[in-house]
């Protein structure tokens, strides 16, 4: 039996909760999802016909602020799915010390497929359905796979449009122009870079090698971030295959390659492998930054790179990450290596909230503080407990958790 997404989320939790000893009844109320919402959304199509898409929004968890997370624009997209990367949401936010709930979206869609004018009428369909449930202080979306600037930009006009005023802080990872903040576009992969160069100083790596799996905007954005700090990116990969140089591959050229002709695969003087092969190459460091279950028990065992660092959401389950730890490797959990961008969505709120912006140089000052923060509790609470990042990383979150359910009176202070 193939697992499912949300029964690996789970299992993560489950290792981290049976360490606590934690009570059956607040594994039950940590486990559950406040609030589910399924909606349809009619487009009317390019070729005149209309077409349904379904939609979804997991409010997972609401505790310690309003629930916050992206909306996926993928054709594999299921409430399971959405009900997982809520759930992660959740204890990213508590880890990365933002003062938000968790929350998700998605549309099954094949956005490749669509017009820019089809996605509009999707994105603003989405907020009509969706808008009495949403709000700077009920539940702000952001971009997440397949959904950039652009579809945040017609999502925050659309809410426009309903309430007869603009209201900025209802969703993240705008445009600069509309509300956005400097620094949000490359939050995700800085983020993830700034917990990489302190695990490279606590294994003393000084000049790794890098693979990164997903060559999208956090996959991109963290082959250039590392490259700049004089790493070697020797491979990258996107979902037609990758690119493999042991001398290193010229980053900007991978760039400019994927953004004309849609694919890293017509790089010239590389290659070719397949993204099972990348993931398995002789590296220091291996990223895996498309989506999930591409680390398993099936594979982990080949896995040679010494710091795997998640930057998708799910891509190694707890099993893996186990068996990572057992031989020495350190798996840095998405919940800390990707926290980066809602770490910035948060500093994007705070902005439209107050009504004044910072330079990209305080972003990112503010961005490192969280991030080294939440790296060192998480380090620590791995050697306290022995047990891999995973694992130590929910426990974190758990513990912080506990306290707010001891604070608002669900369980009594121990
Ligand atoms: N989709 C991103 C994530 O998975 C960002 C969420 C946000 O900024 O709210 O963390």
């Amino acid at each position: 039996m193939t697992k499912t997404i949300w029964y690996e989320a789970l299992e993560q939790f489950n290792k981290a909760a049976k360490v606590l000893k934690l009570d059956k009844s607040i594994v039950e109320l940590l486990t559950n999802p406040k609030r589910i919402f399924q909606v349809s959304i009619p487009v009317r199509m390019d070729d005149g016909k209309m077409k349904v898409f379904q939609g979804f929004r997991v409010q997972f968890n609401d505790l310690r602020g309003p629930t916050k997370g992206g909306i996926r624009y993928h054709p594999g997209v299921s409430i399971d799915e959405v009900k997982a990367l809520a759930f992660w949401m959740t204890w990213k936010n508590t880890v990365v010390d933002v003062p938000f709930g968790g929350g998700k979206g998605g549309v099954i869609c094949n956005p490749k497929e669509m017009s820019d004018g089809e996605l509009e009428k999707l994105s603003r369909g989405y907020i009509e359905a969706m808008h009495k449930f949403i709000g700077p202080e009920k539940d702000i979306p952001a971009p997440d796979v397949y959904t950039n600037p652009q579809v945040m930009a017609w999502m925050v006009d659309e809410y426009h449009r309903i309430e007869g005023h603009n209201v900025f802080g209802m969703i993240t990872g705008k445009p600069l122009e509309l509300g956005g903040s400097e620094g949000r576009a490359q939050a995700t992969a800085q983020g993830g870079v700034y917990v990489l160069e302190e695990a490279l100083k606590t294994l003393r790596i000084k000049k790794p090698t890098i693979a990164i799996q997903g060559f999208g905007n956090a996959g991109m954005t963290a082959a250039e971030l590392a490259a700049k700090d004089g790493y070697k990116v020797v491979a990258v990969s996107d979902s037609k295959g990758g690119i493999y140089d042991p001398k290193g591959l010229d980053i900007k050229k991978a760039m400019d390659i994927k953004k004309k002709t849609k694919t890293v695969m017509n790089y010239k003087g590389a290659k070719k492998i397949l993204n099972e092969e990348l993931l398995e190459l002789n590296v220091d460091v291996l990223i895996p930054a498309a989506l999930e279950s591409v680390i398993t028990s099936k594979n982990a065992n080949k896995i040679k790179a010494k710091i795997i660092l998640e930057l998708a959401n799910g891509p190694a389950s707890a099993e893996a990450r186990e068996i990572l730890f057992k031989k020495g490797q350190i798996a840095i959990p998405d919940i800390l290596a990707n926290s980066g961008g809602v770490a910035v969505s948060y500093f994007e709120w705070v902005q439209n909230n107050i009504g004044y912006s910072w330079s990209e140089k305080e972003v990112l000052e503010k961005l490192k503080i969280k991030m080294c923060d939440a790296f060192d509790s998480v380090y620590s609470v791995s050697k306290e407990f022995k047990v891999d990042f995973g694992t130590a990383a929910y426990i974190h979150a758990i513990r912080k958790m506990v306290k707010v359910l001891e604070w608002r009176g669900s369980l009594k202070k121990g």
